[in-house]
Formats: C-alpha cells, sequence, structure tokens
C-alpha cells in the first residue's frame, strides 16, 4: 500500500517510521530542505512526561485583561486583526471549565504516557545520538499561589499514571541549580518531576532518518516539494498537487501543523488549529555555567535547558498570524530574563536564533483522525506545545487507523 505523508517535522517522521515499520510504501514531502526545520527545531527539547497542562485551564480567565493589553509576560497578541483568532480563542476559553480541563488534561497525560513507553522501546533497538538525558525538571515559582495550583496539576491525573512530583524550598531548589544562589527576585519554591526527560527534536529526527528511513526501500523523502493542492475525486483524494508534481497514493496523511489549513480550506474543512509562535535562543554554554536540569521559571515561561555544550533558552506564546519574524527586543527580553531570574553573573556569548508555530488547538489535544469527507486521507495535526512529547503516541495511533480502514492485520 502506497501512503502521501505530507510535513516531516516530528509527526510526520514518527508517522512514517511506524508505517514503514509495518511495510507501507511511503513518501513524506516537506517544503523545506530537510525535515524538522520548523517547531520540530524551534521547540525548548522537554519530552514533558511529568509537568504539562492544556493551554485552557480555568486560571485563564484572570489573565485575560493582562494578555489584552500587553501586560502578560507569557502570551502576547502582536497581530490582534487577524480574524480567525477570535473565533480560536473563544474555542479555548470554552475548555477553561474545570471539567473540560480535567478531561483534556487526563487525554494528554495518557498521549505522553504510552509516548514514553513508545520512545524507550525506539532507543531500546537501537542507540540514538540526540542529546537525550533522563534529567528530570524543575519549575520555579516566585508566588505561592501559583506554585499551589501547578502542584494540584500535576498531582491531577499524577497519582493515576504513577507520576511523582516533589514540592522544593528555594534552597532545594537551588541545591539542583546552583546559579540560583544569587537571584535577587525570591522564589517560593520549586516543583521536581523525576520522569521528565530532555533531548534534541531536531537530532532526534535526524537519527530517525539515518538509522531507520533511509535504508529502507518502501521509503523515500521528497525535501522541497510544496504541497498545493488536495486533488479531489469525489470522496477520494485522487492526488496532491505539489509545486514539482502530481504525487498519488493509496492514502494521503496530513502531517504539516498549521500548514494543514489552507489545504482543508479548500474542501471547505475547517479544523481548529492556530499557529501559536514561539521560540528559542541558543549558544555556547557560558563559562563556568552547567544546567544539570531544565529549569522553567514560570512566571515568565522562560525554559532552560543544557544540550551537549549548548545552553537553549526558549519562551513565547505570541498570537501573530503567519508571520515569521520574531522582533529584537523579544530576544533581547529572553536573554536578560533568563540572566536575572536563573543565570545571575553569567555572560551569554553569541546566540542563534529559531522560530516557529506550536499548532494549537483549542482543547491543547491533537487531532488524530480519518477524514469525515474523504476516505482515503487521515489528519495527524494540532500538537500544541507537546508535540516532541506525544508524537510516538499519535503516530502510532494514526498507523493504526490506517491498517484498520482497510483491514490489515
Ligand atoms: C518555542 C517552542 C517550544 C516548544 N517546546 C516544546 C517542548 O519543550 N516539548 C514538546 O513536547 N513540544 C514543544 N513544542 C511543540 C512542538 O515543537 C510541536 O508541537 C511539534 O514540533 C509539532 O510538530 P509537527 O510535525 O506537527 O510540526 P512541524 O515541526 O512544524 O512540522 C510541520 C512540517 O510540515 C511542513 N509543511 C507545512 N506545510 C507544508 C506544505 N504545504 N507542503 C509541504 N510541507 C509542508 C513544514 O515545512 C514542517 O517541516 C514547542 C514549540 C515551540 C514553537
Amino acid at each position: 500500500m502506497r501512503v502521501v505523508i505530507i510535513g516531516a517535522g516530528i509527526v510526520g517522521v514518527m508517522t512514517a517510521y511506524y508505517l514503514t515499520e509495518i511495510g507501507m510504501h511511503v513518501t513524506l514531502i516537506d517544503r523545506n530542505e530537510k525535515a524538522g526545520t520548523e517547531a520540530s527545531r524551534a521547540n525548548a527539547s522537554l519530552l514533558c512526561y511529568g509537568q504539562k497542562s492544556p493551554l485552557g485551564h480555568p486560571a485563564l480567565w484572570k489573565h485575560i485583561p493582562a494578555i489584552l493589553t500587553g501586560r502578560d509576560p507569557r502570551i502576547k497578541i502582536r497581530s490582534p486583526f487577524h480574524l480567525p483568532l477570535y473565533s480560536w480563542l473563544f474555542k479555548l476559553l470554552q475548555n477553561c471549565s474545570t471539567t473540560r480541563y480535567r478531561l483534556n488534561h487526563l487525554h494528554l497525560t495518557e498521549l505522553a504516557e504510552t509516548s514514553r513507553v513508545l520512545m524507550k522501546d525506539i532507543l531500546e533497538r537501537q542507540e540514538l545520538s540526540f542529546d537525550h538525558l533522563k534529567s528530570g525538571r524543575l519549575n520555579l515559582y516566585a508566588d505561592k499561589k501559583s506554585l499551589d495550583t501547578d502542584m494540584e496539576k500535576v498531582q491531577l491525573c499524577g497519582n493515576r499514571f504513577g507520576i511523582h512530583a516533589d514540592m522544593l524550598t528555594p534552597e532545594e531548589c537551588a541545591s539542583k541549580l546552583p546559579s540560583l544562589k544569587d537571584r535577587k527576585t525570591p522564589l517560593v519554591g520549586g516543583i521536581f518531576t523525576a520522569i521528565d526527560e530532555i533531548g534534541d527534536c531536531e537530532k532526534f529526527i535526524d537519527e530517525i532518518f539515518a538509522k531507520y528511513l533511509t535504508p529502507k526501500q518502501n521509503f523515500a523523502f521528497m525535501p522541497n516539494t510544496r504541497a498545493e493542492q488536495l486533488i479531489r475525486q469525489e470522496d477520494k483524494i485522487e492526488g496532491v498537487m505539489t509545486d514539482k508534481d502530481v504525487l498519488t497514493a493509496d492514502h494521503y496523511i496530513l502531517c504539516n501543523g498549521a500548514g494543514a489549513r489552507p489545504l482543508l480550506r479548500a474542501h471547505n474543512i475547517y479544523l481548529p488549529i492556530y499557529p501559536i509562535k514561539g521560540y528559542h535562543i541558543r549558544c555556547e554554554m557560558p563559562e563556568g555555567l552547567q544546567v544539570p536540569i531544565p529549569v522553567m521559571d514560570v512566571k515568565t515561561r522562560t525554559v532552560a535547558v543544557q544540550l551537549g555544550n549548548t545552553l537553549k533558552l526558549s519562551t513565547g506564546f505570541i498570537f501573530d498570524g503567519m508571520r515569521t519574524d520574531i522582533p529584537k527586543k523579544y530576544l533581547v527580553d529572553l536573554k536578560n530574563t533568563a540572566q536575572e531570574n536563573l543565570f545571575p553573573g553569567y555572560q551569554f556569548g553569541k546566540f542563534s536564533v529559531h522560530s516557529g508555530f506550536r499548532p494549537f488547538t483549542p482543547d491543547s489535544l491533537p487531532i488524530v483522525k480519518p477524514s469525515q469527507k474523504f476516505r482515503n486521507l487521515s489528519y495527524n495535526l494540532g500538537h500544541g506545545m507537546l508535540g516532541w512529547t506525544i508524537a510516538p503516541a499519535t503516530a502510532y495511533k494514526c498507523a493504526e487507523q490506517i491498517c484498520a480502514i482497510y483491514d490489515l492485520k
């Protein structure tokens, strides 16, 4: 059976991995020269098996005035006249009730836990080099209320899935990350989860390509190939019109994140996926600094991760339509915030910058299902802020669904 997958981020690559493993002939296409260069490169490198939460939370309501007036350091609306934003925000707020939040949290935790097990299997098959570390994770708090709320969030599903979290004193936080001793703004404490891990998503994709996909006869990658249109024939997709050629297959899968919207809109299909921009800056490790554990300063949502001998700092939930630029001020703010709150006294060298769109759904859950309109089209989309963590589970599920459609054992 021949399958075309559109989009070679972590989601498309993992989907190709599982489908080729069961013998399907997969053609993976991407508009870029290399796989994994958009959100999958921009991400913070956290495998969030322990600390994670849907964006829609009951406490989001009280942040709305600060968000709308640009005073929230974490969420910025830079393109307020992008109309699809408002219907999406409305749906996001519908997911902020306690019941919806709990349900969404449960589903996310299930996906993360399944992914953790699948990732373990992958890494047991063959060693992959992607700066992977079973590091645990530390979230830092400057106010008690946020600390308590987040502890509740971790415990919400934690007990059911055996995820253990420790509440740490400021001194215990500083013993895990010594540079915190010189922090000026006092901390009230932190949350440590041992189950969390880190790894470089782009390097992981390179390794999956090198060790599993490229050697296979039943796999082909087409870089620099943009899908422009899904060609329809009644209730089937007949082909994908690209900027090079028309590609045909028995089944088609959209794994192109926020890029799926225009392809589907042409067929009057509107999936609630909004692109929320984020970015990271990366430099060589400042002299004398070690970051043995990934940390997040929760108030500013600044994440710092040491990958090999580099330091990656990430932040930003920016509603900016499809604009890809990052204002210089945001980069300087990120560097200063990290210096002030996490690494006082350390000097950072030259940075590289990467940004990407988190393909966000209002319930923070991915859309993994066959299309209702076209019987040979599937979606594996909308992984939001957790795609690196949950891609194995959604790819596996997508492969299972395709086997079920064609009655394959
Ligand atoms: C700043 C930031 C920090 C993050 N931190 C984390 C984290 O710590 N942990 C975590 O789990 N997740 C994190 N995420 C989220 C995670 O990175 C995303 O959920 C994940 O990368 C989405 O993967 P994807 O494959 O769907 O999208 P992408 O990686 O964006 O891949 C989509 C691919 O589709 C291609 N494409 C799009 N349209 C077309 C077209 N028409 N034709 C051909 N190709 C097309 C693109 O070129 C791209 O390569 C973060 C995201 C950001 C931006």
